[in-house]
Parts: structure tokens; sequence; C-alpha cells
């Protein structure tokens, strides 16, 4: 009788499945989510029009009005096309899908988000990250020096990146993008609420761009709905390898209702944007805490002891990140989301034990 040894590839048997701790009776600081909930008549309505929908029907495979809205409602350029996803994750998927030629490479720098680089493994592409400056801005003349010798089928650029919160200068990265003549760079704007700041309506400024979206940080994380931006030549390609049916009936119709009352999921990011100011400050002022600049709903803060903080926060029922063996420049940084104002007094008290 065969065994999964037998069959399944080698690098997947030497893989760990992605690590999600279970969270439950803990302040959920590690995710990057959303801590308010829907306003309560807003919920209400949301289900009436949920308990309409045909579930009996498999979805529209490109849904056309719910498209249109995205279009207006985030300002997307007339020459762009929009491609939805189960999440951006499965963007990031059918990206390397769809470039994994013999050879191709896909480059990011790195400290960066994990799924371009597992991505692209599994989808037998090779990745190469180049290291950020120790201030976690982007080292511009090692990523077109990497550029120039791997000539990349794509770039990655985080803006702004996870987990370090940077958001990388417009200058550097419009150099990057003139210098990646033969590459797609994909500007992954996940944390977009958060910064405010977008390379959305220049999307059809360059023959070589797509921008990357997603609902999931904006506090609708659960029902997994990332899109892309971008000209239809590209966009075109990519929906090939688009499974038919990815976004599913209620994360559609759920969109097309809260697209209409977006200014809720709005003011609950200029919230947490407040939030994250006062968490700055407060964390900046512990003895040992040193606190990088955050375009995101999280912060990255560099500690004398990853561990024993990490450990001392979950023993008070605080659960974050410690990314701290991700990358060696993140030696000793731990990522924090930011959570609601009772969440983080709660999270500012458990790091008081630790940092005094
Ligand atoms: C969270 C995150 C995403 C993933 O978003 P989903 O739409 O939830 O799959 C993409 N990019 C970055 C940089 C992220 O941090």
């Amino acid at each position: 009788m065969t065994t999964p040894q037998d069959i399944i590839r080698h690098d997947v048997l030497a893989m760990t499945s992605y690590p999600v701790p279970d969270a439950t009776g803990y302040i959920k600081l590690d995710a990057m989510e959303n801590p308010f909930s829907l306003p309560p008549t807003l919920a209400a309505h949301l289900g009436e029009h949920l308990a309409g929908v045909a579930l009996n029907r498999y979805p529209a495979p490109r849904p056309e009005a719910l498209i249109e809205k995205i279009k207006r409602t985030m300002g997307v350029p007339a020459g762009c096309d929009v491609l939805l996803g189960n999440g951006s994750d499965e963007i990031i998927s059918m990206l390397s899908i769809a470039c994994a030629k013999p050879g191709a490479k896909v480059l990011a720098p790195v400290p960066g988000f994990i799924m371009y680089q597992m991505s692209a493994k599994l989808a037998n592409l090779e990745f190469v990250g180049v290291p950020l400056n120790s201030d976690f801005t982007l080292d511009t003349e090692a990523m077109l020096a990497a550029i120039a010798e791997h000539q990349p089928a794509v770039v990655y650029l985080a803006y702004p990146n996870n987990p370090t919160g940077t958001l990388f200068n417009d200058a550097d990265m419009e150099r990057i993008i003139a210098a990646a003549t033969k590459s797609l760079v994909v500007i992954d704007e996940a944390y977009q609420p958060f910064a405010q700041r977008s390379w959305l309506p220049r999307a059809d400024a360059f023959d070589n761009v797509v921008v990357m979206r997603t609902v999931s940080k904006l506090g609708l994380a659960g029902i997994r709905l990332g899109y892309l931006v971008g000209k239809p030549a590209w966009l075109n390609e990519l929906d090939k390898v688009r499974p038919p049916y990815n976004t599913n009936v209620l994360t559609q119709a759920a969109a097309d209702f809260l697209l209409d009352h977006v200014d809720v999921l709005d003011s609950q990011a200029a919230k947490l944007r407040d939030e994250r100011t006062k968490l700055a400050d407060a964390v900046a002022q512990l003895p040992g805490a040193e606190v990088f600049p955050s375009a995101g709903n999280f912060l990255l803060v560099r500690v004398p002891d990853a561990s024993i903080l990490f450990e001392t926060l979950l023993t008070s029922r605080v659960l974050v990140k410690n990314v701290s063996k991700m990358h060696p420049l993140l030696a000793n940084c731990v990522r924090l989301t930011v959570g609601s104002p009772d969440e983080n007094a709660q999270l500012l008290a458990a790091l008081k034990l630790v940092l005094h």
C-alpha cells in the first residue's frame, strides 16, 4: 500500500502548516484584525440581505455589479480592470501559477509578507529575498542590482510592508518600477486603510504595475475577499488560472452590501489610526522598547528579549506575534496589532510587567 511519503512532493513533506495559534480566551493581537464589530442594526440588515442569497446556485464567476461597485468605491482608474480573489492570498497564488515558467523567479524585500515566498515555492518558482536596510527602508541599490541579476518575473512591494510597517519611499519605488522592465511589479496595499497613501490612482500609469488590495484589514477578514487592479492585458491572463467559482455567493453578497456602508469601516480605520499613535507613544515610553514607524494597524517593536516578552504576554492572556526568528533584521522584535482602546490598555499593562 502506498503512503503519503511516496506520493507527496519532498518539499511539501518537509513543510509545516501555516501556524495559526488557538486564541480562545486571549486578547487577539497577532493577526491585524479589526477589533470592532459591525453596528447591530447594520449587522441585522446584512443578515436580511444574506438571507435572500440563492445558496443553491454557483456564484457568478465575474460578478459585474460588485466589480463596478469596487471600481466606484475605491476609485479604480478608468483604464484598469478588477480581478477578485478568495483573499489576496489567492491572488498571490494565481500570480505564481501564471508566471511559473521554468526558471522564473519572484523577488521581494525581506523581511516581508511570508506568502510571496511560500506561494512562489509551491509553484516551483525561485524566491529571491533582498534584505531591507536595518531601519527597514528599501535598500534601493540592492533591489536594482538583484533585479538586474535575476530578471524576476514578479516583484512584490508591500505598501506598507508587513511585518515592519514601513511605508517605502515613493521615489525609491519609482526607480524600481522603472528598472523592472522585464517584471510585473505587484504593489500590495493590504494596509491601505491605515496608510492612506496609495498607488491605485496611478495603476494605469505604468505598463508593468498592478495594485493588490484586500478587505481583510479593513474589518472583513472573515469573508475572504481580495482584489487586483491593473490593465486588462495583465488581468485577462491571470483570470485564466482563477478557479472559476473562487469567490462564494455569501462573500459577494456581503461585500456588495457593505460597500454601500464603507463609511462605517472607514471610521473604524480612522479610530485605529488614532489608537496606533497613542499606543506607539505609550510603548516608546517603556524602558528598552524601540518602536518603528508604522503605516499599518500594527507596530513592530524591538525589546531586550522577545521570547520572555511573548511568554509574559501569554500569561496575561494577550496574544501577539513574535517575529524575531523570521529574519536576522528582526532580532528580538514582536509585532503588536493595534486593538480597541480597552485591548490596547491591557496590552500596555502586560508590557509593563516586562519593560520597567
Ligand atoms: C494580511 C496581508 C495580506 C493577505 O490578505 P488576505 O486578503 O486576507 O489574504 C496580503 N498582503 C499583506 C502584506 C498582508 O499583511
